[in-house]
């Protein structure tokens, strides 16, 4: 893995070549047990998020300032689950359930279902929303939002926009180019005569919104987007017509875009999404609108970038679900067809995933060839890595490739024997095979669900959170999983089990 190669240049005398390890999406082993419910990285992050409907959090990738939060500065390759954060009103301990997180360049922010705000990584512009502007590579809570609870977040490159229960939008991080929305962009000069930033190192509720209920937000590089009532609000840097106003003048206070103002449904916007340097929105039925610059050359592009919100040609007549985009991709999840729409020019780490010996960039929306057939229910893209979460039960993804990719024995796992293969059941975490008689427990019959091996059943429950809740220790956290039967088709197939499990995949 090369986590701290992404999206920088060789150093001088430094040569390399930069080495997709996954040319397509695969299936991260480790979830293959878990059901994932949200995942998340960001335009500027080389690092990603996934919370498990347990309230769990699990992260991987660069780490450099602790902002994977789980006690280092060690890259992780590999999910990591981070350590349970417990907290106490009065005599009462229980652990934090999460349910919502975004990820900067070198900042995580999570929000627990108590409405609490955790963050982790750097802090020099205050992006952590406490004053110490230390670097925090464990999970500190964030100071409180008045009397409001934290609902969900959104993370530039250096700042955080924390969106309360109450569709309050609070700010705090860097102020550059008025990326917060407080009418300031806190820079002033110094003795030395350089400019500096003042970071807001407390959150600040956005004043020219306080009045209206703001129901989603969205932060690229250095700009920042609002959802109010269908109208879609844009402040921060303007440069190459990212705000959609039609001019590049930084905006230090939030601006209704006009092409969503009308008070017609159809033209109003369902969901917002922002690049680095482009932005998204889909209106009311579904039709994608794009502006900023979204290519490196041609229409689009750096020369020509697109300064109001206008459709795109391909995708006429396309209605999407889901859309995103990270540092040069864009994808969207067609409402009725299941399959991943994907582009983006300058991609080089294989993060549209089209597959092996296909092109890495792609100037126009085509689809995902590996992943047709499949229906995503979300999508989250970033520098030079793509997340994908797919919907639980799905035969089809039997075929995708599991990540990390693993030399699997011949033999039984248990009995050592290589005989009798056909009788083997496969684990849908490690691919291992056990013959039916040797399972422990012993089975009987082949299951219809997921099955998996002793080993990695145990390395699962050791990392199970326990819930811990003193005033109701009898509470037993039920666990609901979809049955669904074995596709019978196969006959003597030693893959014939159901894969059932939600699973993500991601392309580094
Ligand atoms: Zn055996
Ligand atoms: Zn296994």
């Amino acid at each position: 893995m090369h986590w701290d190669m992404i999206g920088r240049k060789p150093k001088a005398g430094e040569t390399r070549e930069i080495q997709p390890n996954l040319e397509t999406f695969h299936l991260i082993r480790e979830f293959a047990d878990l059901k994932i419910v949200k995942i998340a990285t960001g335009p500027n992050a080389a690092h990603s998020l996934f919370l498990t409907d347990d309230g769990d959090v699990w992260m991987l990738g660069r780490n450099e300032k602790g902002q994977l939060g789980v006690g280092d500065t060690d890259p992780h390759p590999l999910p990591v689950k981070v350590p349970t954060i417990y907290h106490t009103v009065g005599k009462k301990i229980s652990n934090l359930k999460f349910v919502d997180g975004a990820v900067g360049r070198n900042h995580t922010i999570l929000i627990a279902e108590n409405g609490a705000v955790y963050g982790a990584g750097d802090n020099k512009m205050g992006q952590l929303g406490n004053e110490n502007l230390k670097e925090h590579p464990s999970f500190v809570h964030i100071t409180s939002l008045g009397k409001e609870k934290g609902a969900t977040v959104a993370c530039g490159a250096e700042y955080t926009m924390v969106l309360s229960d109450k569709g309050q939008l609070w700010a705090f991080g860097s102020p550059e180019y008025g990326q917060l929305g407080n009418k300031t962009n806190g820079q002033y000069l110094q003795q030395s005569n350089r400019l500096v930033h003042i970071p807001q190192t407390s959150p600040v509720v956005v004043a020219a919104l306080k009045d209206k209920v703001v129901t989603q937000v969205a932060c690229g590089t250095n700009h920042t987007l609002a959802l109010v009532e269908g109208g879609v609000h844009s402040w921060g840097f303007g440069g190459y017509g990212r705000l959609g106003h039609s001019k590049q003048e930084d905006l230090w206070s939030p601006m209704p875009i006009e092409q969503f103002a009308g008070s017609n449904p159809i033209s109003k916007a369902t969901k917002i999404a922002a690049g680095s340097s482009f932005s998204m929105a889909l209106d009311g039925q579904g039709q994608l609108w794009l502006w900023g610059k979204w290519k490196t050359t041609g229409d689009g592009g750096g020369g020509t970038p697109w300064m109001y919100p206008r459709t795109l040609y391909d995708l006429n007549g396309w209605s999407f679900k889901a859309i995103t985009g990270g540092n040069v991709t864009l994808f969207c999840l067609p409402k009725t067809e299941p399959c991943t729409i994907a582009w983006g020019q300058g991609a080089v780490h294989s993060e549209l995933g089209y597959g092996e010996g296909e092109p890495r960039s792609s100037t126009k929306p085509d689809k995902v060839r590996p992943l047709e057939g499949l229906e995503m229910l979300d999508v989250s893209c970033g520098l030079g890595q793509s997340l994908l979460l797919c919907k639980p039960g799905q035969e089809k993804l039997q075929d995708l490739p599991k990540w990390p990719l693993l030399d699997v024995e011949e033999h039984c796992i248990e009995c050592l024997s290589a005989e009798d293969e056909e009788s083997m059941l496969l684990c849908d975490k490690c691919d291992s095979g056990t013959h039916l008689g040797c399972t422990v427990p012993r089975l009987q019959v082949v299951p219809d669900t997921d099955w998996f091996c002793q080993g990695c059943t145990k390395a699962g429950e050791k990392n199970k959170t326990k819930q811990v809740d003193s005033s109701d220790a009898h509470k037993v956290p039920v666990k609901t999983t979809v049955k669904r039967k074995a596709s019978t088709a196969k006959g003597a197939s030693k893959k014939s089990k159901a894969n059932n499990d939600s699973e993500d995949e991601d392309s580094e």
